[in-house]
């Protein structure tokens, strides 16, 4: 462009804009878009109100909730009787927690205990069309356990890509769990649980948050921003005082922050309650429910 028509042009410009009703301006500044990915809860098994599996199931139903997560153990003892029961729910099962014998990190004859429950369990969490099985490479107490150097961590991806092949197979994954140095000083972080899914090198392999754990992160929206939406399958949530239910910590119990991270990640698989209780649950967890709804709304 000619100087001369620049200087016209810029000028016409700020003609129109001297002239501009103060509305037509705000108009053309860019319009902050409403985030409008959901908040999908779960309840765990063990933490939902009722005696039996239907009851259950209906007060899930009547909160709104939409998932509903079971431990790993005898799981493909169960297949029948679950995808039964939720046939015509608006429930899915979330992910699978554990419940495998031995562990993946085991010098001895507990990795093969670990192999053959843990295949057993994909096998059966893909039956049910469940995101993921939840695993911790190694608790501090378990034993003979291999020592935390490169070799074990390289060891960890190579047999990990493996199950998490398998578990492609089977229409599911594992879900690598961090939790807090004083359970697993091996894996504690959001973000390094992400590392070692990537570098295990399979689609299978994924990684999840806990935020009764995350209380070892500095932040809780870099730790799911760092794991971003390619490795985030699954999160946990508890109070932050007391791992009770949500609420129930008062004050303590904001998870804005993570909350933040998710919505902007447009992450909308489960945020799953593994809490405890103090006061009587149906009450609890209606309320949590509430309360985690407007956080949500907040974040
Ligand atoms: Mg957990």
């Amino acid at each position: 462009m000619q100087r001369r028509n620049f200087l016209l042009t810029s000028m016409a410009g700020a003609a129109a804009a001297t002239l501009a009703p103060t509305s037509l301006l705000a108009s053309c500044a860019p319009e902050k878009v409403a985030n409008t990915t959901p908040l999908n809860l779960c309840f765990q098994e063990g933490v939902t109100p009722g005696n039996t599996l239907q009851e259950k199931l209906d007060f899930i139903e009547s909160l709104g909730v939409t998932g509903f997560e079971v431990g790993g153990r005898g799981l493909a003892g169960r297949v029948d009787e679950l995808n039964n029961a939720l046939k015509g729910r608006n429930i899915r099962l979330g992910a699978i927690c554990a419940g495998f014998d031995g562990f993946i990190l085991a010098e001895d004859g507990q990795k093969d205990d670990f192999d053959r429950t843990m295949r057993e369990i994909i096998e059966a969490a893909g039956k049910l069309g469940s995101c993921g099985v939840i695993m911790v490479p190694a608790f501090n107490g378990q034993t003979p356990c291999r020592p935390h150097t490169m070799d074990t961590r390289n060891y960890l991806c190579e047999e990990l890509h493996k199950l998490g092949e398998f578990a492609l197979q089977c229409g599911t994954t594992v879900i690598l769990e961090p939790l807090n140095r004083g359970e697993c000083f091996y894996l504690r972080l959001v973000a390094d649980a992400a590392a070692i899914a990537r570098d295990a090198d399979s689609k299978g392999v994924k990684c999840m948050g806990d935020f009764w754990h995350m209380k070892e992160e500095t932040s809780d929206y870099a730790a799911f921003m760092a794991a971003g939406k390619d490795y985030l399958q699954h999160v946990h949530i508890a109070s932050r005082g007391r791992r009770l239910t949500p609420g129930e910590d008062g004050e303590k119990d904001d998870y804005r922050d993570g909350f933040r991270a998710l919505k902007e990640l447009g992450y909308e698989r489960f945020v799953s309650f593994e809490c405890g209780c103090e006061g009587d649950r149906a009450t609890v967890l209606t309320a949590a429910v509430e309360l985690l709804r407007k956080q949500w709304e907040e974040a």
